[in-house]
């Protein structure tokens, strides 16, 4: 993908930093950290350490009307992480991830797999403070916090990613395909595989695709499952 597709479609200032030859080829293998430059902090950093630096962060705009920080919950040995896109007002205030409306659904969807925060499944978000309104994180704000969520990863070293929406999927995956697009295959995120889902906030608005969601969740299922025993994906 040439520089001015990728800027059309917001992309660049990301791919820049991770150093994304475009969706293509970050779809099958996940996006690395820039290793030029400073090295980051959170690079090798342990969980205490990853907490302090993000409650700490002043890496972009977003700090400026954050409550707090929302670091990230659940099993810190995984096997499933699941990523959702930034902190809402409840989270804001409760200092937790998915903790209002779509929260309980995700909740629910945890459960209709056998899953449970905290018992085998972390939850992380794209963005760490909440952005006003409950906008979309910019690329920039997501490329600041990317180091961030790059480190939970490497420490719970899923054995699957659920990727919940269409932020979590252009972090992970690269790529600005919709979600629809993506749902029913195993991507990578740097070998590790990755499904898509649609975000539980966009479920409680859109009834008819909670199906497809049910769909998608029985696919991740099936997919840890292989992952686990070892089979080909
Ligand atoms: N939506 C998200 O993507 N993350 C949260 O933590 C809450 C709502």
């Amino acid at each position: 993908m040439d520089e001015r597709a990728l800027k059309e479609l917001g992309l660049l200032e990301v791919s820049r930093w991770y150093e994304v030859d475009g969706g293509a080829a970050a779809s099958s293998t996940g996006v690395a950290i820039a290793t030029e430059g400073a090295e980051h902090a959170a690079l090798g950093a342990d969980w205490e350490r990853l907490r302090e630096l993000v409650a700490d962060c002043r890496a972009c705009g977003l700090c400026k009307q954050r409550k707090q920080a929302v670091f990230g919950v659940g099993a810190e040995a995984g096997p499933w992480l699941f990523v959702g896109e930034g902190p809402g007002a409840d989270e804001d205030e409760q200092g937790e991830p998915f903790v209002g409306q779509a929260g309980k659904l995700l909740d629910n969807m945890l459960a209709a797999i056998g899953c449970r925060r905290g018992q085998d499944t972390y939850i992380a978000n794209v963005v760490k403070c909440r952005p006003p309104g409950n906008r979309t994180p910019t690329a920039e704000e997501a490329a600041a916090c990317a180091p961030f969520l790059d480190r939970q990863i490497e420490l719970v070293a899923p054995k699957l990613i659920v990727a919940l929406g269409k932020s979590a999927v252009v972090r992970l995956l690269g790529t600005d395909a919709s979600v629809a697009s993506l749902r029913g295959r195993v991507h990578r995120y740097r070998g590790i595989p990755v499904v898509v889902t649609y975000h539980p906030a966009y479920l409680l608005r859109s009834l008819p695709e909670k199906a497809k969601a049910w769909e998608d969740l029985l696919f991740a299922r099936r997919t840890m499952g292989a992952a686990v025993a070892g089979d080909p994906l």
